[in-house]
């Protein structure tokens, strides 16, 4: 057994034992024509990653419940990233990579909005690191919603406005941002486009959304094969193409966008009419990555 399976072992958690669900069709396009990729994920589990043949949306199914999530997070996610990285990744950790990333996110923005946001909301902005940056950037009043209540604690702390939930069950109740932001999160969602409708009913309609997504087809060529870039952390796995097809549908338009070193794009957004992507051309590139990717 290598270094990190032992490491990994000791973690504990028996993936097969918990309860899981199947998800019987494609987030993005509603298809139920599925490719299999692959069975396992990083860590060793029974995971299989399917992509639908319709759009190339990648996606675990089946999956854990959401309740199997919930309690994921709390006591087997950190150690389990840390057993894999052969490092320590905690609270603390995490708020040091977050100011890294909140500083190179501020001068994208600056870079690329029209004007300073008043507002900003950042959805599952867990401590409020990115959020607080912003604000001090921008002079922007700050609001994190989050579901778990330790880590809006600490944003309060800081003068932040928090909201305890999930951004699919959120009602803003007519309330907009100038900024919406959602980072480094998309991919552990359980409903992409419910979190991207709840994202456009919050955004102002002079405001912006800006959106990460660590991008399938670069993270599975750099780990050399889909299983090292699937990990049960993450319920989905886009690429460039579809989210954008994402956005477009929930009625958001790209205005600014970069890839970082790291494989994610990141969006700037701009409310627009929703319509309808380019599902010939999503077909193919779907085609073309499931022939590259399969595990076979
Ligand atoms: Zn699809």
């Amino acid at each position: 057994m290598s270094d990190r399976a032992e490491r990994i072992a000791a973690v504990g958690f028996d993936y097969a034992a918990h309860e899981t669900e199947p998800v019987a069709a494609c987030n993005l396009c509603g298809s139920t024509d599925l490719a299999e990729l692959s069975t396992r994920d990083r860590y060793g589990y029974p995971a299989p990653l399917a992509m639908c043949r319709r759009c190339g949306l990648g996606f675990l199914s089946p999956r854990l419940t959401a309740a199997e999530y919930g309690a994921f997070y709390e006591d087997v996610y950190r150690p389990l990233v840390s057993a894999f990285h052969g490092r320590r990744i905690d609270a603390e950790t995490v708020q040091d990579d977050q100011r890294g990333y909140a500083a190179e996110l501020v001068e994208f923005l600056r870079s690329t909005l029209p004007s300073p946001p008043r507002t900003v909301m950042d959805v599952g902005g867990s401590t409020g690191i990115v959020a607080g940056a912003v604000r001090d950037a921008f002079g922007a009043e700050a609001t994190v919603l989050d579901p778990a209540p330790d880590e809006l604690a600490v944003a309060a702390a800081a003068g932040m406005e928090t909201i305890a939930g999930f951004a699919e069950d959120f009602r803003p109740g007519g309330r907009r941002w100038d900024l919406v932001l959602l980072c480094q999160t998309v991919d552990h969602l359980l409903d992409v486009r419910g979190t991207l409708a709840a994202m456009r009913g919050m955004t102002s309609v002079d405001g912006h959304a800006f959106v990460d997504v660590l991008d399938l087809l670069i993270a599975a060529r750099k780990q050399g094969s889909v299983e090292g870039a699937a990990k049960i952390d993450h319920p989905y796995y886009l690429t460039r193409d579809t989210a954008l097809a994402f956005f477009r549908r929930a009625g958001f338009a790209p205005v600014a966008e970069r890839l970082s070193g790291d494989g994610h794009w990141g969006f700037v957004l701009a409310p627009a009419e929703p319509g309808e992507p380019d599902w010939d051309g999503l077909a193919r590139g779907a085609a073309a990555m499931i022939e590259e990717l399969q595990v076979r």
